[in-house]
């Protein structure tokens, strides 16, 4: 095939949004440029050394990598440049012409025009290369591909406008210089002074050496004179293979940013050497909010797996239970061959071991937050639980190992107070129970509304027990893994059958024997009714307001999860719910006394009662109908 030497194309709509987004919103942050080019050259110098385990001949005589940082007072540009992986004419035209995130026309349609507000959000998105125009009003790329000869070189440029020009070069050199031509004003970055206390503040963690020239002061044209010679500003050692003591906070912070292309702190961190069975080093990071593609499971970070400090896989699951993929970090294995790929993960045993010492880590971190009596890290815990709190769930059903230690952590609504902000444990429900109370309750809906207005609830109102409000979509699936918790049973309040004697006194319990004869006849009389729509017709008392409720029977799935099966274009099992009434209620006795149009009560009280939980009507025109026929009377 042959290529034109020189075209000009265009940006993708998504990335011209974002470079006008992104000058605007992160002027005040301009030089975090430095550190999205330098993380890009390290990464492109992993990939190298990746490849270049069956490769060797990809090195030539260039063997040591390193990132070079440049800058040229007489045409006022700065130039990043690495021996990395480099990229071919294809590459340069996709990877720097187009977003190929996953999720990208979400997160435009998210941002709301407020800078500040976009700016975090920007952040979280990462902006990466296109970051250099902040500062830049031209930026020319010039690359060639480890794999390629010195004539399949290529020049990309762009003023960031909307266009950029693609042409074919001789470039003798391996890897990719990255040269921005400064806006007017940014002169400041012309000073090795300022970039080096920007690399060392952003990238120190960087594994490679970041070069650049030395610098003597000139006593006679009192300046400082630039040499030939290179010296390195960073420590370019893994960061994870230094000691704990030699890390600052701020250290891991950045070497964070880093691996997850976030912009905010991490909320915790732990980092470990592991020795027994299998030798490894974990640092593992909690994010302080969720990524945009959280429910995308093609996400990317994740944990980084490197062998003996080789960079190996990006994003290696098997290191990490699926539901903590929230987690980002490094793994560094000692035991691993290096030529590992994702099969051999699958099946190895060191592997086992990293994934189980990694998962009770992460555990003990979330721990740490969560029982400690300082309220910075309480604190933190909340926000854990409101961005994470509904993927941790899911390792309730996932991991039985360590089933104890999540149902410990999970937190709850519940009607103590009636908020929709989840901050109940299990354990805090416990030292609530009432007296004689036995068991937990909770009860679930499609919303945190429907869960608090439910019917069931009146009567555990009415007698100050604590009922815990479910509304995640997760919930009816966790709770089909749990079945009590120190000893207490869980119980949905929709379920028939619920023993509430034990809530009741003595006088009370005579009291419904004696209505529950009475309203023998009215019950044979509904069942007949609404022998379509229900199973069973029975008389409650744990209703106060409302005439009547749906149960579902013990052993069946709850009116909730059938709807959520049947959302979710399941195979959903064809059950009746159980009618239970209020005796109480002026609309039973009514019944009771006055028969006339007892069909059409009796299937208003039902239709009620589904509307009230959150169901669809089989026939609302229908139930329209007799509600209007009885408001004429
Ligand atoms: P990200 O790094 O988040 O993927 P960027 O916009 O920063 O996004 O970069 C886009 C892509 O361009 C990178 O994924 C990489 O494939 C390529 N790239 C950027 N810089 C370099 C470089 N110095 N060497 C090789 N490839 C690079």
């Amino acid at each position: 095939m042959t290529v034109a030497t020189k075209e000009t194309l265009g940006f993708q709509a998504e990335v011209k949004q974002l470079l006008q987004l992104m000058i605007h919103s992160l002027y005040s942050n301009k030089e975090i440029f430095l550190r999205e080019l330098i993380s890009n050259a390290s990464d492109a110098s992993d990939k190298l050394r990746f490849e270049g385990m069956t490769h060797p001949d990809w090195y030539g005589d260039d063997t040591e990598l390193s990132i070079k940082v440049g800058f040229d007072k007489p045409t006022r540009t700065v130039t990043i440049s690495d021996n990395g992986i480099g990229m071919s004419r294809d590459e340069v035209i996709s990877n720097l012409g187009t977003i190929a995130k996953s999720g990208t026309k979400e997160f435009f349609s998210k941002l709301s025009g407020d800078q500040q507000k976009d700016a975090a959000l920007i952040g979280q998105f990462g902006v990466g290369f296109y970051s250099a125009f902040i500062v830049a009003d031209r930026i020319t790329v010039e690359t060639r591909r480890a794999d390629l000869s010195p004539a399949e070189g290529v020049r990309w440029e762009s003023d960031g406008s909307g266009e950029f020009t693609v042409e074919s070069i001789i470039r003798p050199e391996r890897g990719t210089a990255i040269t921005l031509h400064l806006r007017e004003g940014e002169d400041d970055f012309l000073s090795s002074y300022q970039l080096k206390s920007i690399i060392r503040k952003y990238s120190d963690h960087i594994s490679l050496p970041i070069l650049m020239r030395k610098e003597e002061w000139d006593e006679e044209k009192k300046e400082q004179i630039v040499k030939d010679e290179f010296e390195s500003v960073n420590q370019a050692s893994a960061l994870w293979s230094r000691s704990k003591s030699e890390i600052t906070e701020e250290q891991y912070d950045e070497f964070y940013k880093h691996l997850s292309h976030d912009f905010e702190k991490p909320l915790t961190y732990s980092h470990n050497r592991v020795e027994g069975r299998s030798e490894f080093t974990q640092l593992l990071f909690v994010p302080a909010h969720a990524p945009f593609d959280l429910w995308d499971r093609n996400k990317r970070g994740g944990i980084k797996l490197y062998v003996k400090r080789v960079f190996i896989m990006e994003d290696a699951e098997q290191l990490m239970p699926t539901y903590l993929r929230f987690v980002t970090g490094v793994i560094d294995s000692v035991d691993l061959p290096l030529n590992v790929s994702r099969e051999i993960l699958q099946e190895s045993r060191d592997v086992k071991i990293i994934r189980e010492s990694s998962t009770k880590r992460v555990l003990s971190m979330l721990e740490e937050l969560a029982n400690s009596e300082d309220e910075a890290k309480k604190e933190k815990y909340q926000i854990f639980w409101k961005e994470f709190g509904q993927v941790l769930k899911e390792g309730v059903g996932e991991d039985q190992i360590n089933q104890e230690r999540l149902l410990k952590l999970l937190r709850f609504s519940s009607t103590r107070t009636d908020q929709i902000e989840q901050t109940v444990s299990l354990a805090d429900y416990i030292l609530r129970l009432k007296e004689g109370q036995d068991k937990i309750y909770y009860v679930t809906g499609e919303t945190f509304n429907a869960a608090k207005n439910s019917p069931h609830l009146e009567i555990f109102r009415k007698k100050g027990v604590e009922v815990l409000l479910l509304s995640d979509r997760v919930d009816e699936w966790m709770l089909s893994f749990v079945h009590e918790f120190d000893g207490k049973q869980l119980v949905s309040v929709a379920k028939g059958g619920l023993d509430l004697d034990s809530l009741a006194d003595e006088s009370e319990k005579k009291e419904h024997e004696e209505t529950e004869k009475q309203f023998k006849e009215l019950l044979d009389r509904m069942k007949v009714a609404l022998a379509d729509k229900a199973k069973d017709v029975r008389v409650t008392f744990r209703l106060t307001d409302s005439p009547a409720c749906l149960v579902a029977d013990e052993n069946e799935l709850s009116g909730n999860l059938l709807r959520m099966l049947k959302a979710a274009g399941q195979q959903a099992p064809d059950s009746k719910p159980i009618l239970e009434i209020n005796p109480e209620h002026p609309l039973l006795l009514k019944l009771k006394y006055d028969d006339s149009q007892f069909d059409e009560w009796s299937n208003i009280l039902f239709d009620q009662a589904l509307l009230a939980e959150g169901g669809h009507l089989s026939d609302p025109a229908g139930f329209v109908k007799r509600i209007n026929q009885l408001l004429l009377k």
